[in-house]
């Protein structure tokens, strides 16, 4: 039996000694850096949790080599596997090029990250905006800028000065899912941004659609919003499915509001949250809550769905949700226990900004800051691999 750096090979004939001798030198490093490559899965399977994830929107064009420095001084260490990319128009997407956002990203930033995330261990899960959210304030979503005739509620003008509560309900503008075109244009680039960041995950947002089968909609008129959002998901999800890939959403539209005891935008009040017994149960559920930890993601496992706990400004409900999830995995059966995938802190500027407020916290804000939200989370969760290891 041959030993080299701890490596046991057994019936080593004569030759095959020769052989390791005259190439102990090159072994070391092939070994070195087989050892160096697979240190981050070591790391990240020792771990309570699959999933140790930062939601973020992707970086600009030119914050580009900060963002990878991110990655590699403080995502990596920080022990993050995970990283959901808000891309949404900011490629320079080929295949609708009249979709791309001014100086988007291109082919060759996006390689950075990857790069850069997959010498960490990190998976992206890149994300656009799908169905809700194709609107924000008085600002129209490139999809609809584009294809004004995929908007769910055209009679809705964007007003000049934007305030909630409206005589509209606006809050959001929504595409049409059952336009016979949208899904064209909308799979494009789902396949591209797949592609580009090597993805095995697409994230398709899915919150808050407030705008969903709307009464003067000549398609959605009449329909059961709960089917009509569960249609969307399962089209979106057969997609991917058909690649090989799976889909995240959000859980908000999912969760009863009514029976919750939540407001209407962490949880349904629009009929949609029957959609959860509708959609297809390999969707991973992106479930937030920023207030409290809510114990929803007990909820989506029981339905047999993969989930994760979001925290976003305040340290103390990010240390619950780990807290939660872990007491949930350790209670459960080990079917159901792998279901709570793990937590993901989710930031809602930009990231440059929060690479800013990240190097140069702020004065104190009575909301809580973000940078010590995603702080609180990742120490949490080494403090509990750190006791479960000594266990
Ligand atoms: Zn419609």
């Amino acid at each position: 039996m041959l030993c080299i750096n701890g490596f046991l090979i057994p019936y080593a004939n004569d030759n095959f000694r020769t052989f390791i001798n005259q190439n102990k030198p090159k072994m070391k490093t092939f070994f070195y850096t087989l050892f160096l490559s697979l240190f981050p899965f070591m790391i990240a399977a020792q771990s309570v949790f699959s999933v140790n994830g930062l939601s973020i929107a992707a970086p600009q064009h030119d914050g580009v080599e900060k963002f990878v420095e991110f990655i590699e001084k403080e995502l990596g260490p920080a022990g993050i596997n995970t990283l959901v990319l808000r891309v949404d128009y900011n490629y320079a997407y080929k295949s609708r090029p009249q979709l791309q956002n001014e100086n988007p990203l291109t082919e060759k930033d996006v390689k950075k990250i990857v790069m850069a995330s997959k010498k960490h261990g990190i998976e992206i899960v890149p994300q656009i905006n799908l169905f809700g959210h194709q609107s924000w304030h008085s600002n129209l979503g490139k999809l609809l800028e584009v294809y004004p005739e995929f908007d769910e509620t055209p009679h809705v003008k964007l007003p000049e000065k934007y305030e909630w509560p409206n005589e509209d309900g606006l809050y959001c503008k929504s595409y049409c899912p059952r336009h016979p075109e949208v899904h064209d244009v909308v799979f494009d680039l789902m396949d591209e941004i797949m592609e580009v960041f090597e993805a095995k995950a697409f994230h398709a947002g899915l919150d808050e659609v407030f705008y969903i089968a709307d009464p003067k909609c000549p398609r959605c008129k009449g329909a059961d919003p709960a089917a009509l959002f569960a249609e969307e998901v399962t089209t979106l999800s057969n997609h991917l499915e058909e690649k090989g890939s799976r889909l995240w959403i959000w859980g908000d539209r999912l969760i009863d509001a009514s029976t919750a005891d939540l407001g209407m935008w962490e949880a349904s009040m629009n009929n949609t949250a029957r959609a959860i017994d509708m959609i297809p149960k390999t969707v991973v559920i992106c479930d937030w809550h920023y207030e409290r930890a809510i114990p929803t993601p007990a909820y989506f496992a029981l339905k047999g769905f993969d989930v994760i706990a979001c925290p976003y400004r305040k340290a103390k409900v990010a240390e619950a949700q780990v807290k939660m999830m872990s007491d949930f995995k350790r209670n459960s059966t080990p079917e159901t226990s792998e279901k709570f995938l793990g937590v993901m802190h989710t930031v809602w500027s930009s990231a440059e900004k929060f690479l800013e407020e990240y190097y140069n916290p702020p004065a104190n804000d009575e909301r809580g800051s973000q940078v010590d939200c995603f702080k609180a989370m990742t120490n949490a969760v080494k403090k509990i691999d750190e006791q479960n290891s000594e266990n």
